[in-house]
């Protein structure tokens, strides 16, 4: 039957290792059938509280890219405007019917939810619709926990998808993208973004492979080396200007390279990029949490823990999280540095998210919009279970409260960091910045916004009240079950100290 085969572009923004528009320009030419290239912008998706300027502002730099990317194969992108049903529905009236393709998405509970209409819908109509699988992430009876490393490994190492010579394409009208402020998105003091597009995102990966990432491991640490030492690939894999299979494959050849060279700076490489690789793994993983428990974007993993922190956050000390006016220096100065670039590196995440819910004792679903709003590179199958993680809801990680002011002596030892992203402390030297309230004058920024060790003494005795209790032991094991990595043996559960 020669119908049109329609590509539904989600997070997925490139045309090279596409499952789904290959599967689709295959199907066209086998059928005598056109191939139409579509994306649908969502209001209601943008209207969510996770979602924020910044991630439109990427997500137009990487249509546009999309688009040069369909020209140079001879296609154009269509743009809809609207549910995705209602787009769905209208195009249906246009062109008649047509089979859809797309990839699996692990988005937030919006965009579950929204998958589950639009399978509805393609039932009703009698749309097949084909989804594709784009990262190691396995759905339903697909997931066999057991087995789950090995199978990844297997899909990273298969051949990445190609497109025949000449595909036949459909055109439809398009629309305009709307403008950020009729979604109700206002700027949000972003001053400098990471490059869109298939171009950048090969360049990173390349210069990261052969000259930034060598000492990877000890980079990443601090967001003063990690800028440049980290991969800084996230963005790229969350908009999906590179599939997570060609920043693997092209990171084995990487590996490859550098096999039988003895000396140290290959040793230090190659230690380097398994460091990396694991961390592929990672994405994966956690992303693999919220697939099979979509739940736990707002509904901790362990349930013992659900109410832990109220039903509403404080909301003096909720905005001054956001604003980074907390009185730590190195935290605000995170906050600062996070808000005008879209990026910190994982410790200052991990160091953020534990600060809004141990010292501050915020509720993490709202620390966690946030950091979020605030990520570019925001994706909601690692942000949420790690949010969970450093908030100590999990039932099966270690409970890691950092000192910020620790932090900020080990991550930013002269304190330029600190000095430069808070200016209200340029006046005072060295590490002096970093405990502004023994300078000894007066210095016009504020007092902590709670003291250090009395904060952490609290948060400690209530979660261990829940944590020591029988059920909540209990349930930790289910928790292992359904979401704990397999690989090495399960670490018990332990006190941290609180000066990490
Ligand atoms: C509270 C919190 C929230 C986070 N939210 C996000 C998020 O919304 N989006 C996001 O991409 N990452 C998130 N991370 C994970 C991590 O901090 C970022 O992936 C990393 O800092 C991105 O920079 P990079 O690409 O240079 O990382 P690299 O260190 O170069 O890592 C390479 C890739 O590995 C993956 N990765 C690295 N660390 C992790 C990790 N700890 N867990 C899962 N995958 C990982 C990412 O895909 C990353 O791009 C979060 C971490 C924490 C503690």
């Amino acid at each position: 039957m020669a119908r049109t085969h329609v590509v539904w572009f989600k997070r997925d923004l490139r045309v090279s290792d596409h499952a789904p528009l290959a599967a689709a320009a295959r199907a066209a030419r086998a059928e005598g059938g056109r191939v139409l290239a579509l994306y649908v912008l969502e209001p209601a998706l943008w209207a969510q509280a996770d979602m924020s300027h910044r991630h439109y502002r990427f997500l137009n730099d990487a249509l546009t890219d999309l688009r040069a990317r369909l020209r140079e194969i001879g296609g154009s992108l269509v743009v809809r405007i609207g549910e995705a049903v209602a787009a769905f529905d209208a195009l249906h009236a246009e062109i008649g019917p047509f089979a859809l393709h797309a990839h699996e998405e692990t988005g937030n509970r919006w965009t579950f939810d929204r998958d589950e209409a639009v399978r509805a819908w393609c039932r009703r109509t009698g749309t097949p619709f084909g989804e594709h699988r784009q990262f190691g992430i396995f759905r339903g009876s697909a997931l066999d926990r057991n087995r789950w490393a090995k199978r990844w490994d297997a899909m990273m190492a298969a051949p990445t998808e190609t497109l025949p010579d000449a595909i036949p394409w459909a055109r439809a009208a398009s629309e305009r993208m709307p403008a950020a402020a009729a979604l109700g998105l206002a700027p949000d003091g972003m001053e400098t973004m990471q490059e869109a597009g298939r171009e950048a995102a090969e360049t990173i990966l390349h210069s990261f492979l052969h000259e930034r990432g060598r000492d990877y491991r000890t980079d990443m640490s601090s967001p003063v080396t990690g800028e440049w030492g980290c991969s800084r690939l996230s963005v790229h894999t969350v908009f999906g200007a590179l599939s997570m299979r060609e920043i693997h494959q092209a990171t084995v050849l990487r590996q490859a390279e550098l096999e039988d060279d003895p000396s140290d700076e290959a040793k230090a490489w190659r230690a380097s990029l398994r460091s990396f690789v694991g961390r592929l793994h990672w994405h994966c993983h956690f992303m693999q949490k919220l697939e099979a428990e979509p739940d736990i974007e707002t509904r901790p993993m362990a349930r013992a823990y659900e109410g832990l922190r109220g039903e509403t956050s404080d909301p003096v000390r909720l905005a001054a999280f956001e604003r980074g006016e907390t009185g730590y220096p190195f935290v605000d100065a995170c906050m600062a540095y996070l808000r005008a670039t879209g990026w910190i590196n994982f410790r200052m995440r991990a160091m953020l998210m534990s600060f809004a819910s141990y010292h501050l004792w915020l509720r993490w679903q709202d620390s966690g919009d946030v950091l979020a709003r605030l990520f570019t590179d925001y994706e909601p199958g690692i942000h949420w279970p790690q949010a969970q993680m450093q908030s100590g809801v999990t039932g099966i990680n270690a409970v890691r409260i950092y000192s910020p002011v620790k932090q900020g002596h080990d991550q930013d030892p002269t304190g330029d960091f600190t000095r430069r992203w808070v200016p209200a402390l340029r006046g005072l030297e060295g590490k002096a910045v970093h405990e502004p309230w023994n300078a000894g004058r007066a210095v016009n920024y504020p007092p902590p916004i709670v003291e250090h060790t009395a904060a952490v003494r609290e948060a400690k005795s209530r979660i261990w009240a829940i944590r020591g209790t029988n059920a909540a032991k209990a349930e930790a094991q289910a928790v292992f079950e359904k979401h704990g990595s397999r690989r090495g043996p399960r670490r018990p559960l332990r006190r941290k100290a609180a000066n990490a």
